[in-house]
């Protein structure tokens, strides 16, 4: 599968332009993608949203799942788009009803991302949204997640792609979309 193009190039261009890199954030060799600065632009934003929201206009989805913390800036707007609704993946021990956890591979070390048990319903048709799709370990954890519950990943969306990372690779056989590619 192919990282498809949002509506025209021009449009990846205009909304590239809106996001700042920071070098060496947050640590030496590290280009950190901020999209605090796409999000304050009123027309970035809006095209952003519907820049993704068209790549999923065929699909049936019933939930968007954010996660923490910056897919929380577009997963809910998605939801809205997309008439679906909003589930948070959070870190550890935020949620307070019975959740179900998953641990996932960091640089050094593992970390944990959990769920609320109630959250997806078996068949329900699940859109994971996140900023970035880095190495892509955190998504194909929520996506385990997301399987767990019995819930169907019918995407993975995400701002933007580092293409060199191959995080794909993690992602094969979902239909993964990235806007903007680096
Ligand atoms: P990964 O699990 O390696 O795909 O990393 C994805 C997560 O790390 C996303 O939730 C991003 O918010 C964050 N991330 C990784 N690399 C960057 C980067 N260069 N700029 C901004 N966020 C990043």
């Amino acid at each position: 599968m192919s990282a498809t193009q949002p509506k025209t190039f021009a449009v990846a261009d205009q909304l590239k332009q809106l996001i700042r890199s920071i070098p060496d954030f947050p640590k030496p060799g590290i280009t950190f993608y901020d999209i605090t600065t796409l999000l304050k632009d009123k027309r970035g934003f809006a095209e952003t949203i519907e820049s993704l929201q068209d790549h999923y206009r065929d699909t049936a989805i019933d939930i968007v799942v954010g996660i923490e913390a910056r897919g929380y800036f577009f997963a809910p707007a998605m939801a809205h788009a997309l008439g679906a609704g909003f589930v948070p993946v959070r870190k550890p021990k935020k949620l307070p009803h019975t959740v179900r956890s998953v641990d996932y591979e960091l640089e050094y070390g593992t970390d944990q991302l959990e769920i609320h048990v109630d959250a997806i319903q078996p068949g329900q048709n699940v859109l994971i949204i996140d900023d970035v799709l880095a190495t892509g370990g955190t998504a194909s954890a929520v996506a385990r997640l997301v399987e767990g519950l019995e819930g169907r990943v019918a995407g993975l969306g995400f701002v933007i792609e580092l293409t060199f990372l191959n995080g794909r690779n993690r992602l094969a056989g979902y239909d993964v979309f990235s806007l903007l590619q680096y």
